[in-house]
């Protein structure tokens, strides 16, 4: 049977395909690959295929146990994750406690039962010891699936325990296809398949209105004359929204110089006198752009900047430089 649902990843599902088919599936896996990227569709969809009470090539969507499936209400469909996106969130030994016990019972729908850990590496170390001997034998009729975006944030012990199947970055024309599909005007979609880094999910939840109000204001800064004392006022303005008490939204600062790095990408392709690339001609906003050499320098700096953020640079500190070096470097024209 196939699995459905499910947007690219044509080689993690033929893997999961074979194994079904071959009645070799394992009883635990570990699902490898960005957010985003459709483990948890997967999962579903191994879910239903197994479960479907009129299964034809795949399964069918409109059983009772697809549709309780798909709804997120089915009683052999458990989901373990963290309380919150927070770093700091944990999985906590409770409640692995609870689902051990929970799964000790035979499925209640007489078919498999599914157990998808979210986020496996918020396993805390009491509750990663807790899993491991029902990682290794849950009791029959039970498949427990871990996502991971790299093994490495999980104990060897519980990696050693799970079968893998990686899951790749979706390619950009897929997403905007499906972003399309769902209803989103083409020039919108390519643009957010373009920032989404290969993640429908990311696709889905970028708001693009803020983005392109972000990169107004950057180049709008950018063409004023100003110093570093301007620029590090506007850097701390950049950063503000990504600060929650103590903590620091990393990735969403990063996420944020995306359309910036666009920008300076796409000034290059269209100084170079290519297309294809170019989402941002329609915008308005490369009227000005800078000539060849100093967008790729701009695209180097963006992306430089985006690394030291990633590596715990001090976030005010790594955009003043930026800033100051997109200023001397590749000043629009
Ligand atoms: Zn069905």
């Amino acid at each position: 049977m196939r699995l459905s649902g499910v947007l690219g990843q044509r080689r993690a599902l033929g893997q999961l395909e074979t194994e079904m088919a071959n009645r070799r599936l394992a009883h635990a896996y570990l699902f490898v690959g960005p957010m985003g990227s459709g483990r948890g569709s997967t999962a579903l969809a191994l879910f239903q295929a197994l479960n479907c009470q009129d299964p034809g090539q795949t399964a069918c969507g409109q059983c009772p146990s697809c549709r309780r499936a798909a709804a997120g209400q089915h009683e052999d469909l458990a989901v373990l994750a963290p309380p919150n996106d927070q770093a700091s969130a944990q999985i906590k030994v409770e409640e692995v406690r609870e689902m051990i016990r929970a799964i000790s019972f035979a499925p209640f729908g007489g078919g498999t039962r599914l157990v998808l850990i979210r986020q496996a590496g918020q396993l805390n170390i009491a509750s990663a010891n807790v899993l491991l001997k029902t990682l290794e034998e849950p009791p029959p009729g039970n498949i427990l699936v871990l996502t991971v975006q790299d093994p490495g944030e999980v104990l060897p012990t519980l990696v050693s325990r799970c079968r893998r199947v990686n899951f790749l970055p979706l390619e950009e024309g897929l997403i905007a296809q499906e972003l399309e599909r769902r209803g989103l005007e083409a020039k919108a979609a390519r643009l957010k398949a373009a920032l989404s880094g290969g993640s429908l999910g990311l696709a889905l939840a970028l708001d693009q209105d803020r983005l392109f109000a972000t990169l107004e204001r950057l180049l709008g800064h950018l063409r004023a004359p100003g110093g570093a004392l301007e620029d590090w006022a506007l850097a701390e303005e950049l950063v503000a929204p990504f600060r929650g008490g103590e903590r620091l939204d990393r990735q969403g600062l990063v996420e944020t110089l995306d359309l910036l790095a666009l920008y300076y990408r796409d000034a290059a392709v269209g100084a170079a006198g290519r297309s294809g690339a170019a989402f941002l001609e329609a915008s308005g906003l490369l009227g000005g752009a800078p000539s060849l050499a100093p967008a790729c320098r701009g695209f180097d700096l963006v992306r430089a900047c985006q690394g030291q953020v990633l590596a715990n640079a001090a976030p005010e500190l790594a955009l003043t430089v930026l800033l100051q070096g997109l200023r001397q470097e590749a000043p629009a024209a």
